[in-house]
């Protein structure tokens, strides 16, 4: 399987996209951290302010899961962090950042020799 630059990938895709795909709209705004409902564990209150985002990176403080756009969106999708990055991609008209072939081998490798 071809790898994603996910370093470029977040450049052209920040958190407001993520955002945005899941229909997300913060409850409240404190000096640049947003709060809301998390989609993640599905908060049943909407003015629910578990989810806590600054900038890239998430929070929940109901579900303790955290991570970046793309995780926020896998895990509200059930779906693979792989899957959630081609979907956001596609749609809002981004062109993948796939790495070079080289690369992505290197990855792998790498990855295989930290377990
Ligand atoms: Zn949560």
């Amino acid at each position: 399987m071809p790898a994603i630059n996910f370093f470029a990938l977040k450049q052209l895709l920040p958190m407001s996209k993520a955002l945005e795909a899941l229909n997300w709209r913060p409850v409240s705004d404190y000096g640049g951290e947003l709060r809301g409902p998390c989609p993640v564990h599905g908060s049943r209150n909407h003015r629910s302010r578990s989810l806590a985002i600054s900038g890239d990176k998430w929070y929940c403080h109901s579900c303790k899961r955290y991570g970046d756009q793309f995780d926020l969106v896998a895990q509200s999708r059930h779906v693979t962090v792989f899957q959630a990055a081609l979907a956001l991609a596609v749609a809002h008209g981004v062109k993948i950042p796939w790495l070079p072939r080289s690369a992505a081998f290197r990855l792998r490798r790498n990855r295989g020799e930290e377990r």
